[in-house]
Protein backbone atom coordinates (compact mmCIF):
# COMPACT_ATOMS: atom_id res chain seq x y z
CA UNK A 1 0.00 0.00 0.00
CA UNK A 2 1.28 3.56 -1.41
CA UNK A 3 -0.03 7.01 0.02
CA UNK A 4 -0.85 8.99 -3.16
CA UNK A 5 -1.17 12.43 -3.76
CA UNK A 6 -0.57 13.61 -0.19
CA UNK A 7 1.07 17.14 -0.98
CA UNK A 8 2.60 17.13 2.47
CA UNK A 9 4.85 14.19 1.38
CA UNK A 10 6.09 15.95 -1.61
CA UNK A 11 6.74 19.11 0.18
CA UNK A 12 10.39 20.61 -0.11
CA UNK A 13 10.12 20.68 4.35
CA UNK A 14 9.08 17.26 4.75
CA UNK A 15 11.60 16.12 2.00
CA UNK A 16 14.34 18.41 3.93
CA UNK A 17 13.46 16.24 7.10
CA UNK A 18 13.53 12.90 6.32
CA UNK A 19 16.86 13.41 4.13
CA UNK A 20 18.68 14.85 6.71
CA UNK A 21 17.55 11.86 9.17
CA UNK A 22 18.15 9.09 6.73
CA UNK A 23 22.00 10.69 5.96
CA UNK A 24 22.14 9.81 9.76
CA UNK A 25 20.28 6.89 10.38
CA UNK A 26 20.38 5.07 6.85
CA UNK A 27 16.69 4.75 4.85
CA UNK A 28 14.42 3.63 6.41
CA UNK A 29 15.27 4.86 9.70
CA UNK A 30 12.38 7.39 10.13
CA UNK A 31 8.77 6.97 9.27
CA UNK A 32 5.62 8.80 9.50
CA UNK A 33 3.14 7.94 12.03
CA UNK A 34 -0.56 8.56 13.41
CA UNK A 35 -2.71 11.08 12.43
CA UNK A 36 -0.77 12.13 8.90
CA UNK A 37 -1.04 8.41 7.52
CA UNK A 38 -4.62 7.30 8.84
CA UNK A 39 -5.94 10.76 7.08
CA UNK A 40 -4.03 10.38 3.99
CA UNK A 41 -5.30 7.05 3.57
CA UNK A 42 -8.90 8.23 4.77
CA UNK A 43 -8.89 11.29 2.65
CA UNK A 44 -9.12 13.52 5.17
CA UNK A 45 -6.93 16.84 5.81
CA UNK A 46 -3.56 16.46 7.69
CA UNK A 47 -2.71 18.54 10.81
CA UNK A 48 0.78 17.93 11.35
CA UNK A 49 3.18 15.26 10.41
CA UNK A 50 4.81 13.52 13.27
CA UNK A 51 8.19 10.99 12.75
CA UNK A 52 8.88 8.25 14.33
CA UNK A 53 12.62 6.93 14.01
CA UNK A 54 14.65 4.32 15.38
CA UNK A 55 17.53 7.06 15.86
CA UNK A 56 17.86 8.39 19.86
CA UNK A 57 17.10 11.89 20.35
CA UNK A 58 20.64 13.04 20.65
CA UNK A 59 21.22 11.12 17.24
CA UNK A 60 17.89 12.82 15.97
CA UNK A 61 19.39 16.12 17.29
CA UNK A 62 23.01 15.56 15.56
CA UNK A 63 21.42 14.91 12.89
CA UNK A 64 18.99 17.61 12.05
CA UNK A 65 21.93 20.41 13.62
CA UNK A 66 24.24 18.84 10.51
CA UNK A 67 21.77 18.93 8.43
CA UNK A 68 21.12 22.68 9.18
CA UNK A 69 17.99 22.19 10.47
CA UNK A 70 16.99 23.93 13.78
CA UNK A 71 15.84 21.41 16.40
CA UNK A 72 13.92 22.27 19.69
CA UNK A 73 14.31 19.68 22.73
CA UNK A 74 10.70 19.55 23.26
CA UNK A 75 10.65 16.37 25.47
CA UNK A 76 13.99 14.77 25.12
CA UNK A 77 13.22 12.50 28.34
CA UNK A 78 9.71 10.96 26.28
CA UNK A 79 12.51 11.25 23.63
CA UNK A 80 10.54 13.77 21.08
CA UNK A 81 12.69 16.35 19.49
CA UNK A 82 11.14 18.86 17.40
CA UNK A 83 12.67 19.37 13.82
CA UNK A 84 11.86 22.96 11.95
CA UNK A 85 11.84 23.17 8.37
CA UNK A 86 11.02 26.30 5.69
CA UNK A 87 9.19 27.17 9.52
CA UNK A 88 6.93 24.36 9.88
CA UNK A 89 7.22 22.21 13.32
CA UNK A 90 7.34 18.44 13.08
CA UNK A 91 7.85 16.18 16.12
CA UNK A 92 10.41 13.41 16.13
CA UNK A 93 10.06 10.95 18.32
CA UNK A 94 11.97 7.95 19.00
CA UNK A 95 10.71 3.79 19.47
CA UNK A 96 9.53 3.59 22.51
CA UNK A 97 7.54 0.30 24.28
CA UNK A 98 5.84 0.96 27.96
CA UNK A 99 7.97 -0.19 31.06
CA UNK A 100 5.58 0.55 33.47
CA UNK A 101 2.13 2.73 33.09
CA UNK A 102 -0.51 4.01 36.62
CA UNK A 103 -3.49 4.68 34.72
CA UNK A 104 -2.00 8.29 33.29
CA UNK A 105 1.52 8.13 32.62
CA UNK A 106 4.37 5.36 31.50
CA UNK A 107 7.81 5.39 31.85
CA UNK A 108 8.60 4.16 28.63
CA UNK A 109 12.42 2.95 27.09
CA UNK A 110 13.92 3.03 23.76
CA UNK A 111 13.53 0.19 21.49
CA UNK A 112 14.48 0.28 17.64
CA UNK A 113 11.30 -2.33 17.29
CA UNK A 114 7.81 -0.81 14.86
CA UNK A 115 6.13 -2.94 16.47
CA UNK A 116 6.92 -2.52 20.12
CA UNK A 117 6.35 1.32 19.09
CA UNK A 118 3.12 0.38 17.75
CA UNK A 119 1.67 -1.77 20.37
CA UNK A 120 1.94 1.26 22.87
CA UNK A 121 -0.01 3.16 20.42
CA UNK A 122 -4.01 3.15 21.31
CA UNK A 123 -6.10 2.04 18.29
CA UNK A 124 -4.92 0.46 15.24
CA UNK A 125 -5.81 2.67 13.30
CA UNK A 126 -3.18 5.37 15.11
CA UNK A 127 -0.87 2.55 14.96
CA UNK A 128 0.58 3.02 11.11
CA UNK A 129 3.50 3.92 9.65
CA UNK A 130 4.83 5.61 6.03
CA UNK A 131 8.14 5.41 4.72
CA UNK A 132 9.52 8.81 2.90
CA UNK A 133 8.65 7.38 -0.36
CA UNK A 134 4.68 6.89 0.45
CA UNK A 135 4.79 2.94 1.83
CA UNK A 136 2.30 2.01 4.67
CA UNK A 137 3.59 0.21 7.07
CA UNK A 138 0.71 -1.67 9.25
CA UNK A 139 2.44 -3.59 12.59
CA UNK A 140 -0.94 -4.37 14.10
CA UNK A 141 -1.94 -5.90 10.37
CA UNK A 142 -5.30 -4.20 10.78
CA UNK A 143 -5.00 -0.76 10.94
CA UNK A 144 -5.36 -0.23 6.96
CA UNK A 145 -8.66 -2.33 7.22
CA UNK A 146 -9.78 -0.50 10.33
CA UNK A 147 -8.84 3.51 8.49
CA UNK A 148 -10.44 2.11 5.29
CA UNK A 149 -13.60 0.84 7.35
CA UNK A 150 -13.84 3.88 9.56
CA UNK A 151 -13.66 1.68 12.90
CA UNK A 152 -11.85 2.80 15.80
CA UNK A 153 -10.40 -0.48 17.46
CA UNK A 154 -7.73 -0.64 20.23
CA UNK A 155 -4.51 -2.04 19.93
CA UNK A 156 -4.94 -5.56 21.95
CA UNK A 157 -6.91 -6.27 25.15
CA UNK A 158 -9.23 -3.13 25.44
CA UNK A 159 -9.22 -3.17 29.59
CA UNK A 160 -5.99 -3.70 29.69
CA UNK A 161 -4.78 -1.10 27.58
CA UNK A 162 -7.38 1.61 29.24
CA UNK A 163 -5.99 0.63 32.76
CA UNK A 164 -2.42 1.69 31.34
CA UNK A 165 -4.34 5.35 30.38
CA UNK A 166 -7.54 5.75 31.38
CA UNK A 167 -7.58 8.77 29.10
CA UNK A 168 -8.32 6.40 26.65
CA UNK A 169 -11.71 6.48 27.16
CA UNK A 170 -12.35 9.40 25.87
CA UNK A 171 -9.62 8.68 22.96
CA UNK A 172 -12.10 5.79 22.23
CA UNK A 173 -15.12 8.24 21.48
CA UNK A 174 -13.34 11.27 20.18
CA UNK A 175 -11.59 9.46 17.09
CA UNK A 176 -15.49 7.45 16.79
CA UNK A 177 -16.78 10.99 16.33
CA UNK A 178 -14.43 12.21 13.79
CA UNK A 179 -13.32 9.36 11.86
CA UNK A 180 -16.46 6.64 12.58
CA UNK A 181 -17.86 5.25 10.22
CA UNK A 182 -19.16 1.87 11.43
CA UNK A 183 -21.25 1.01 14.63
CA UNK A 184 -18.93 1.78 17.21
CA UNK A 185 -16.81 -1.33 18.82
CA UNK A 186 -18.76 -3.28 21.27
CA UNK A 187 -15.45 -4.59 22.83
CA UNK A 188 -14.24 -1.42 23.08
CA UNK A 189 -17.68 0.11 24.48
CA UNK A 190 -18.13 -2.24 27.26
CA UNK A 191 -14.65 -1.66 28.42
CA UNK A 192 -14.57 1.98 28.51
CA UNK A 193 -18.36 1.65 30.27
CA UNK A 194 -16.62 -0.63 33.01
CA UNK A 195 -13.82 1.06 33.60
CA UNK A 196 -15.20 4.33 33.34
CA UNK A 197 -14.81 5.71 37.20
CA UNK A 198 -11.60 5.22 36.92
CA UNK A 199 -11.04 8.81 34.78
CA UNK A 200 -11.31 10.29 37.77
CA UNK A 201 -7.28 9.96 38.13
CA UNK A 202 -6.85 12.21 34.51
CA UNK A 203 -5.79 15.30 34.85
CA UNK A 204 -8.44 18.19 34.24
CA UNK A 205 -6.68 19.59 31.42
CA UNK A 206 -6.03 15.95 29.31
CA UNK A 207 -10.13 15.52 29.78
CA UNK A 208 -11.09 18.79 28.61
CA UNK A 209 -8.98 18.62 25.94
CA UNK A 210 -10.11 15.56 24.97
CA UNK A 211 -13.60 16.30 25.34
CA UNK A 212 -13.35 20.15 23.38
CA UNK A 213 -11.47 18.00 20.62
CA UNK A 214 -14.32 15.44 20.81
CA UNK A 215 -17.09 18.15 20.40
CA UNK A 216 -15.23 19.75 17.68
CA UNK A 217 -16.08 16.58 15.27
CA UNK A 218 -18.71 17.05 12.24
CA UNK A 219 -21.47 15.35 14.34
CA UNK A 220 -20.37 14.53 17.90
CA UNK A 221 -24.09 13.33 18.95
CA UNK A 222 -23.56 9.29 17.60
CA UNK A 223 -20.34 9.36 20.12
CA UNK A 224 -22.03 11.50 22.93
CA UNK A 225 -25.11 9.14 22.70
CA UNK A 226 -22.79 5.92 23.09
CA UNK A 227 -20.86 8.02 25.98
CA UNK A 228 -24.17 8.55 27.68
CA UNK A 229 -25.26 4.60 27.55
CA UNK A 230 -21.76 3.84 28.76
CA UNK A 231 -21.91 6.16 32.07
CA UNK A 232 -19.19 7.77 30.46
CA UNK A 233 -20.61 11.05 29.98
CA UNK A 234 -21.37 11.23 33.34
CA UNK A 235 -18.38 10.49 34.60
CA UNK A 236 -16.86 13.75 32.89
CA UNK A 237 -19.72 15.86 32.73
CA UNK A 238 -22.07 14.59 35.69
CA UNK A 239 -24.68 17.59 34.19
CA UNK A 240 -24.83 16.75 30.71
CA UNK A 241 -27.83 15.95 29.03
CA UNK A 242 -28.05 14.85 24.99
CA UNK A 243 -31.22 16.28 24.16
CA UNK A 244 -32.75 17.48 20.86
CA UNK A 245 -31.61 21.07 21.51
CA UNK A 246 -28.02 19.89 21.16
CA UNK A 247 -28.51 18.53 18.12
CA UNK A 248 -30.24 21.03 16.42
CA UNK A 249 -26.91 23.17 17.82
CA UNK A 250 -24.68 20.90 16.58
CA UNK A 251 -26.13 22.11 12.97
CA UNK A 252 -26.02 25.69 13.90
CA UNK A 253 -22.10 25.57 15.21
CA UNK A 254 -18.92 23.60 14.66
CA UNK A 255 -18.22 25.57 18.27
CA UNK A 256 -16.78 23.30 20.95
CA UNK A 257 -17.50 25.73 23.66
CA UNK A 258 -21.06 26.44 22.08
CA UNK A 259 -21.79 22.52 22.12
CA UNK A 260 -20.55 22.45 25.53
CA UNK A 261 -22.99 24.52 26.79
CA UNK A 262 -26.10 23.76 24.55
CA UNK A 263 -25.18 19.89 26.67
CA UNK A 264 -25.56 22.03 30.23
CA UNK A 265 -27.81 23.55 32.40
CA UNK A 266 -27.43 27.81 31.57
CA UNK A 267 -27.65 28.60 35.16
CA UNK A 268 -24.56 30.50 36.70
CA UNK A 269 -23.41 28.39 39.47
CA UNK A 270 -23.20 25.06 37.67
CA UNK A 271 -21.27 26.61 34.87
CA UNK A 272 -18.76 27.65 36.87
CA UNK A 273 -18.88 24.12 38.80
CA UNK A 274 -18.12 22.74 35.27
CA UNK A 275 -15.70 25.52 34.28
CA UNK A 276 -13.93 24.59 37.21
CA UNK A 277 -13.73 20.84 37.60
CA UNK A 278 -12.63 20.92 33.67
CA UNK A 279 -9.97 23.93 34.72
CA UNK A 280 -11.91 25.88 31.52
CA UNK A 281 -9.08 28.81 30.25
CA UNK A 282 -10.75 31.98 31.74
CA UNK A 283 -11.92 33.17 28.65
CA UNK A 284 -14.07 29.95 27.86
CA UNK A 285 -15.10 30.10 31.51
CA UNK A 286 -16.46 33.68 30.88
CA UNK A 287 -17.77 32.95 27.41
CA UNK A 288 -19.96 30.34 28.72
CA UNK A 289 -21.35 32.76 31.86
CA UNK A 290 -21.77 35.71 29.10
CA UNK A 291 -23.84 33.02 26.84
CA UNK A 292 -26.25 32.01 29.92
CA UNK A 293 -26.80 35.48 31.04
CA UNK A 294 -27.70 36.65 26.78
CA UNK A 295 -29.80 33.35 27.22
CA UNK A 296 -31.76 34.70 30.07
CA UNK A 297 -32.56 37.94 28.36
CA UNK A 298 -32.74 37.11 24.73
CA UNK A 299 -35.96 36.01 23.09
CA UNK A 300 -35.96 35.31 19.41
CA UNK A 301 -38.90 37.65 18.62
CA UNK A 302 -37.57 40.76 20.23
CA UNK A 303 -37.58 43.87 18.82
CA UNK A 304 -33.93 45.18 17.42
CA UNK A 305 -34.21 47.95 19.76
CA UNK A 306 -34.08 45.81 22.61
CA UNK A 307 -30.90 43.74 21.30
CA UNK A 308 -29.35 46.52 20.82
CA UNK A 309 -29.56 46.94 25.40
CA UNK A 310 -28.20 42.99 25.35
CA UNK A 311 -25.61 43.74 22.59
CA UNK A 312 -24.49 47.06 24.75
CA UNK A 313 -24.54 45.00 28.10
CA UNK A 314 -22.98 41.78 27.63
CA UNK A 315 -21.24 41.88 23.84
CA UNK A 316 -22.10 40.41 20.12
CA UNK A 317 -20.66 36.83 21.28
CA UNK A 318 -23.07 36.56 24.29
CA UNK A 319 -26.06 37.65 21.96
CA UNK A 320 -25.03 35.38 18.93
CA UNK A 321 -24.64 32.16 21.19
CA UNK A 322 -27.87 32.99 22.70
CA UNK A 323 -29.18 33.39 19.67
CA UNK A 324 -28.10 30.21 18.51
CA UNK A 325 -29.08 27.97 21.73
CA UNK A 326 -32.70 29.89 21.46
CA UNK A 327 -32.77 28.67 18.08
CA UNK A 328 -31.89 24.99 18.53
CA UNK A 329 -34.54 25.13 21.22
CA UNK A 330 -37.16 26.66 18.31
CA UNK A 331 -35.76 25.53 15.04
CA UNK A 332 -38.50 26.80 13.27
CA UNK A 333 -37.63 30.05 14.00
CA UNK A 334 -34.58 30.75 11.22
CA UNK A 335 -35.98 33.93 10.17
CA UNK A 336 -35.62 36.01 13.92
CA UNK A 337 -32.64 34.32 14.53
CA UNK A 338 -30.54 34.99 11.36
CA UNK A 339 -32.51 38.55 11.92
CA UNK A 340 -30.75 38.67 15.23
CA UNK A 341 -27.84 37.22 14.08
CA UNK A 342 -26.93 39.56 11.30
CA UNK A 343 -28.04 42.31 14.14
CA UNK A 344 -25.64 41.43 16.05
CA UNK A 345 -22.90 40.85 13.67
CA UNK A 346 -23.20 44.44 11.88
CA UNK A 347 -23.41 46.18 15.56
CA UNK A 348 -20.71 48.86 16.07
CA UNK A 349 -21.03 49.58 20.41
CA UNK A 350 -21.38 53.64 21.07
CA UNK A 351 -18.91 54.90 23.14
CA UNK A 352 -20.55 56.81 25.92
CA UNK A 353 -20.92 60.06 24.60
CA UNK A 354 -20.13 62.31 27.85
CA UNK A 355 -17.29 61.68 30.21
CA UNK A 356 -15.75 63.52 33.39
CA UNK A 357 -14.84 66.85 31.45
CA UNK A 358 -18.65 67.53 30.05
CA UNK A 359 -19.47 67.57 33.84
CA UNK A 360 -16.59 69.24 35.08
CA UNK A 361 -18.20 72.32 32.54
CA UNK A 362 -21.18 71.86 34.72
CA UNK A 363 -19.61 71.95 37.90
CA UNK A 364 -19.06 68.69 39.25
CA UNK A 365 -15.86 67.66 40.58
CA UNK A 366 -14.34 64.33 39.56
CA UNK A 367 -15.63 61.90 42.72
CA UNK A 368 -18.49 59.44 43.44
CA UNK A 369 -21.51 61.65 42.96
CA UNK A 370 -19.89 62.46 38.98
CA UNK A 371 -19.63 58.72 38.98
CA UNK A 372 -23.36 58.48 40.23
CA UNK A 373 -24.26 61.02 37.50
CA UNK A 374 -22.59 59.29 33.95
CA UNK A 375 -23.92 55.95 35.44
CA UNK A 376 -27.50 57.92 35.81
CA UNK A 377 -26.33 59.16 32.05
CA UNK A 378 -25.82 55.75 30.86
CA UNK A 379 -29.17 54.59 32.23
CA UNK A 380 -31.30 57.02 30.01
CA UNK A 381 -29.40 57.14 27.07
CA UNK A 382 -29.87 52.85 26.82
CA UNK A 383 -33.69 53.08 27.12
CA UNK A 384 -33.27 56.02 24.67
CA UNK A 385 -31.80 53.41 22.19
CA UNK A 386 -28.17 55.16 22.00
CA UNK A 387 -29.18 59.11 20.56
CA UNK A 388 -26.31 60.64 19.00
CA UNK A 389 -27.23 64.23 19.61
CA UNK A 390 -28.95 66.24 22.62
CA UNK A 391 -26.17 65.13 25.53
CA UNK A 392 -25.27 67.66 26.85
CA UNK A 393 -29.09 68.92 27.43
CA UNK A 394 -29.48 65.73 29.00
CA UNK A 395 -26.53 66.09 31.16
CA UNK A 396 -27.46 68.82 32.53
CA UNK A 397 -31.04 68.03 33.30
CA UNK A 398 -29.77 64.98 35.03
CA UNK A 399 -27.32 66.61 36.88
CA UNK A 400 -29.82 69.76 38.10
CA UNK A 401 -32.50 67.35 39.49
CA UNK A 402 -29.92 65.52 41.24
CA UNK A 403 -28.93 68.51 43.58
P1 LIG B 1 -5.03 14.48 15.41
O1 LIG B 1 -5.05 14.63 13.95
O2 LIG B 1 -6.34 14.71 16.06
O3 LIG B 1 -3.90 15.19 16.10
P2 LIG B 1 -3.50 12.16 16.08
O4 LIG B 1 -3.64 10.72 15.71
O5 LIG B 1 -2.27 12.87 15.61
O6 LIG B 1 -4.80 12.91 15.63
P3 LIG B 1 -2.64 12.78 18.73
O7 LIG B 1 -3.45 12.92 19.98
O8 LIG B 1 -1.92 13.96 18.21
O9 LIG B 1 -3.64 12.22 17.64
O10 LIG B 1 -1.63 11.59 18.99
C1 LIG B 1 -0.65 11.21 18.03
C2 LIG B 1 -0.44 9.68 18.03
O11 LIG B 1 0.15 9.28 19.28
C3 LIG B 1 -1.75 8.89 17.94
O12 LIG B 1 -2.11 8.65 16.58
C4 LIG B 1 -1.41 7.62 18.70
O13 LIG B 1 -0.70 6.73 17.87
C5 LIG B 1 -0.44 8.09 19.77
N1 LIG B 1 -1.10 8.43 21.06
C6 LIG B 1 -1.42 9.68 21.51
N2 LIG B 1 -1.95 9.65 22.74
C7 LIG B 1 -1.98 8.35 23.11
C8 LIG B 1 -2.41 7.66 24.29
N3 LIG B 1 -2.96 8.30 25.32
N4 LIG B 1 -2.25 6.31 24.31
C9 LIG B 1 -1.71 5.65 23.27
N5 LIG B 1 -1.29 6.23 22.14
C10 LIG B 1 -1.42 7.57 22.04
MG1 LIG C 1 -1.68 14.91 16.25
Amino acid sequence: MMLRDQPWLRASNTRAVIAVLEAAGGSGCARFVGGCVRNALMGRPIQDVDIATVLLPEETERALKAGGLKSVPTGIAHGTVTAVAEGVPFEITTLRRDVTTDGRNATVAFTDDWSEDAARRDFRLNALYADGDGRVFDPTGAGIADAEAGRIVFVGDPATRIREDYLRILRFFRFFAWYGRTEIDQDGLAACGDLAPGMTRLSAERVSSELLKLLGAPDPTPALRAMAEAGVLSQVLPDAKLTDVFEHLVSLSDDPALRLLALLPTEEAGLRRVSASLRLSNAMRDRLLAAAQATAAVRLSMSERDARVILYGLGERAVQDAVRLAWAQSPNDEGPARRLLALAGQWVRPKLPVGGKDLAELGVAPGPEAGRLLKAFEAEWIAQDFPTAGHAERLAAIAAAAT
